[in-house]
């Protein structure tokens, strides 16, 4: 028998693409759909799942989608994972569930990602979003703070066994990172909300501008009746790099950059009243999938130029392949090996240049990557009209500092049980990027799933 190919995605072509904030890839139409999961073996031993953190039943749903009966597929991958249209988009599936695939041995792994989404739009397209059904309320009442992937699927998943749940969120629109961080072109705001949604639809109440540790703290939680709590609450503090110049006007965080441009809806200014202003020659710091994001968006911003300034060389970028290519193909320019020193400022505190050092790989340091060192003499000037740094994000203190039973790790991350997600205070659990620091939505998903489980087992023993 002739064996079938992997299935290409539709793309939108990179020359048009620049040019708008829609979404970059298209979707799998049912013909490519069916075919692609006509190339799945059905595995007795199915290794793909284990490569999925939230155990989704791959070959049955794939099975569902050969059949062509997309609405028992979809609701057989939300028996694992409320948000399939979230991370058939986002996940780094390649290193997951595709991973493992046995296909991919010899050849091309199953589209696992791309079936995922295919399902999850499919349903949305034919309304026919339905409830599962719901067991009895047990009316007890649980707080979930932060609407990030760990705090929506912990509630999810608590809902679905009869708890009560609120999630608290500082901001005003629920999603975490995947409503103010990853772009529009990624993962449509709509596709989010589509997904929160649902989650509503589960029973799950959600309440906005409300920063937990200053509007309300843990304790008077607690005091309201709340019997467990749980905190899913990211790593969204940015990182800096610490060299002078770094506070002149035109250098933006990729949190503020990118928080402007999703959440606040710049590239639909003036109709919303955030503007951003990028210039001709746009410098993005960084190697990482956020660097990718702000650079991608620097270029639908106008930006005539838009650059990746990475200290090591592209064989060492932590962002995915995908992400990367995406954004070759979009004209992005990469220049490897070269760190910033400090930024130079014009007379009115505009940024005009970086000092830029060239570097040279040395040995392997702990992370396994060969360490960038810098060439002595090498310094130049690189003229730019704005720069995001993107070097990564840390943990948020302002909760924490008010709640000295929550022990934190030396990087300032919540220690808790990666089983249970326990953490040294009573009733209260915690995961995602606060555990684990920047990670993965579907890891943040994992985390939350998990604790769920532990919170039910917690709420009915009253063990901790
Ligand atoms: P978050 O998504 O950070 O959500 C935490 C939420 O808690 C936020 O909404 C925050 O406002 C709220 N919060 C914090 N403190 C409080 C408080 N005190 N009170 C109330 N609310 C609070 N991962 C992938 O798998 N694929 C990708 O393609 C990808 N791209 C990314 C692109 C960008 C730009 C960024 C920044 C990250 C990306 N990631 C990606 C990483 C991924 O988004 C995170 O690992 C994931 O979102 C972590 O989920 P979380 O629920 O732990 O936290
Ligand atoms: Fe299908 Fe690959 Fe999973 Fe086997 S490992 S069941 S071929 S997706």
């Amino acid at each position: 028998m002739k064996k079938i190919p992997r299935q290409p995605m539709p793309k939108q072509p990179p020359e048009e693409r620049i040019k708008n904030f829609n979404e970059v890839a298209l979707g799998y139409t049912e013909e490519l759909a069916v075919k692609e999961a006509e190339r799945c073996l059905q595995c007795p031993r199915p290794f793909c799942v284990d490569g999925c953190p939230v155990k989704v039943k791959i070959p049955e749903f794939i099975k569902l989608v050969k059949e062509r009966k997309f609405s028992e597929a979809a609701k057989k991958i939300k028996e694992d994972n409320v948000l399939p249209a979230i991370c058939g988009r986002v996940c780094p599936q390649e290193e997951q569930c595709e991973k493992k695939c046995v296909l991919g041995i010899k050849g091309e792994p199953v589209a696992i990602g791309r079936l995922e989404r295919f399902v999850a739009d499919w349903e949305a397209e034919h309304g026919e979003i339905e409830k599962p059904e719901m067991p009895e309320k047990k009316g007890i009442k649980v707080a979930v703070v932060g609407s990030g992937p760990a705090g929506l699927t912990c509630a999810g998943d608590l809902a679905k066994m009869g708890y009560d749940v609120t999630i608290f969120e500082a901001l005003h629109k629920p999603g975490g990172v995947l409503i103010y961080g990853i772009p529009e072109f990624r993962l449509p705001k709509h596709i989010v909300e589509r997904e929160v949604d649902y989650l509503r639809l589960l029973g799950v109440e959600i309440k906005v501008d409300v920063v937990v540790g200053k509007s309300i703290t843990l304790y008077e939680l607690f005091d309201m009746g709340y019997k467990a709590i749980f905190l899913g609450l990211g790593a969204g503090l940015p990182k800096f790099l610490g060299i002078p110049g770094e506070n002149l006007l035109g250098i933006y965080s990729a949190n503020e950059f990118l928080t402007r441009t999703n959440l606040m809806k710049a590239y639909l200014f003036p109709e919303y009243d955030t503007p951003i202003k990028v210039g001709k020659r746009v410098a993005v710091i960084g190697g990482g999938n956020v660097a990718m994001d702000a650079v991608r968006s620097a270029l639908r911003h106008g930006a005539e130029e838009a650059h990746i300034i990475y200290r090591r060389s592209r064989a060492e970028m932590p962002a995915r392949l995908e992400e990367i290519e995406n954004a070759e193909e979009e004209g992005v320019i990469f220049n490897f090996l070269v760190n910033p020193k400090r930024f130079i400022g014009d007379e009115n505190g505009w940024v005009k240049g970086i000092e830029l050092v060239k570097m040279e790989l040395g040995e392997p340091d702990e992370s396994g990557r060969r360490r960038p060192v810098p060439i002595p003499g090498s310094e130049f000037i690189f003229e730019v009209d704005t720069v995001v740094i993107a070097i990564g994000q840390t943990a948020n203190p302002v909760l924490l500092d008010v709640t000295p039973e929550i022990k934190r790790n030396r990087w300032g991350y919540i220690e808790a049980d990666y089983e249970t997600g326990k953490t040294s205070m009573k009733g209260v659990f915690a995961g995602g990027d606060i555990v684990t620091g920047e990670a993965t939505v579907i890891e943040a998903m994992g985390f939350g799933r998990r604790a769920a489980k532990a919170i039910d087992e917690y709420l009915r023993t009253g063990k901790w």
